[in-house]
């Protein structure tokens, strides 16, 4: 087995090995996302073609508005080729990371330092909260890594030596590991956090039954963070999709803010899931443009490493469609099979090249093993397509 960097999710972990004989693939450490993930990867075939590269680019530069549009799976390095050749051919670079995520990266709680290492929290982090947040579903080593489950230098118990929050609006398979699990309706997140940082800052007491969650389960919860030396709160969709992002994500802040002005570590990070929704962000910042999609704006399209017409709504899946598509990536789905002309790259978690951005902005460099193929890297063949665009 060699040791492999998995791209399933935005955890990228770095600590899994992998081998692929013939058409089996076995892997260790990665969890059932993340095998799923490289077994498609490493039995997909990526043949380049000429002719594909030329098509590509006749097409590109005929085009008049060209969206160049995907990149959460793509590199850092990837990204950065990408922008270079949208900016060649005068074109509109914009990411199909979440929009939840694109505002959460504009929002202050952003701005005021309350982020910090993964690692830090496996070492530091007594009580856990994740808020709106189910990595049973999508980042599932993060409980086992990070969070819950691991030892660290102040943790000498493991789980025994932490705290376990979990707020949704409905029982998730995280609860399961939860000393306080509360359950309250959507959309009340704010009334919560309201409730918790009085009672902190001794401005009420908390008597009778708040959104449905009796009173004592309550200040049990508020407990846990008068009793913590290091409280990290991990707020996910149910947060930043709920329609009440902005004021969730104020309260969140001054919640962190109260702890710390009562002498306590606090920190609170997001959960967002798709690969390098965090590489994307710090490259292509602030770009959305599902409006200008749905308007028919463009006329063509260069897709990388992104099935858009899967995953876009579907207004503006359906204009999308109807323009002249390039697609760049891993072979599959609805793009690649409407697309005009398609070049399949590698996934990169076998392509084994470049560097991608985890969830709490740490640079990830992936490794080569057996089974990269180099010259098939989503990179490479940017870079490709740019030097015969700009042959044109
Ligand atoms: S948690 Fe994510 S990165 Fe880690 S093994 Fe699973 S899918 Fe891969």
């Amino acid at each position: 087995m060699e040791s492999i960097v998995c791209n399933g999710c935005s955890l990228l972990c770095d600590d899994v090995a992998a081998e692929v004989s013939g058409k089996t693939v076995n892997s260790l450490g990665l969890c059932t996302l993340g095998h799923t993930h490289l077994e498609k990867a490493a039995l997909q075939k990526t043949k380049q073609a000429e002719k594909d590269f030329e098509k590509a680019a006749d097409i590109l530069t005929t085009g008049e508005n060209i969206l160049v549009y995907g990149w959460t799976h793509a590199t850092n390095e990837a990204i950065k080729e990408g922008i270079e050749l949208s900016s060649l051919l005068n074109g509109y670079m914009a990411s199909s990371i979440d929009l939840g995520a694109t505002q959460v990266m504009e929002h202050d709680i952003n701005a005021s330092g309350l982020g910090i290492d993964l690692e830090y929290v496996r070492n530091n982090g007594d009580f856990i909260i994740y808020w709106g947040s189910d990595p049973s579903e999508s980042l599932h080593r993060h409980p086992s890594r990070f969070a819950v489950l691991p030892r660290g230098e102040k943790i000498p118990e493991g789980i025994e030596s932490r705290t376990i929050g979990v707020v949704d609006v409905r029982q998730t398979e995280t609860m399961k590991m939860a000393n306080h699990r509360l359950v309250i309706p959507g959309g009340k997140d704010a009334d919560l956090l309201d409730v918790i940082i009085s009672e902190l800052e001794e401005k009420s007491s908390i008597k009778d039954k708040v959104l449905g969650i009796p009173g004592s389960e309550l200040v049990g919860f508020v407990n846990g963070f008068r009793k913590a030396d290091c409280t990290v709160i991990f707020y996910g969709s149910g947060v930043i999709n709920s329609g009440n992002q902005e004021t969730n994500l104020t309260k969140i802040a001054k919640l962190v803010e109260v702890q710390r002005n009562n002498g306590k570590e606090a920190y609170a990070l997001p959960m967002f899931v798709q690969s390098n929704t965090m590489g994307v962000e710090k490259a292509v910042s602030g770009v959305h443009s599902l409006q200008r999609i749905s308007s028919g704006e463009f006329d063509t399209a260069l897709i990388v490493a992104d099935d858009a017409l899967a995953h876009l709504p579907g207004p503006a899946a359906k204009t999308l469609a109807k323009s002249h598509i390039v697609y760049v990536g891993p072979p599959g789905g609805l793009t690649d099979k409407r697309a005009a002309v398609s070049i399949h790259t590698a996934d990169t978690i076998v392509a084994g090249t470049g560097t991608m951005t985890r969830v709490d902005m740490n640079e990830m460099e992936f490794k080569k093993w057996k089974a990269s193929k180099e010259d098939a890297t989503i990179s490479q063949t940017i870079r490709k397509l740019t030097e015969l665009v700009r042959k044109k």
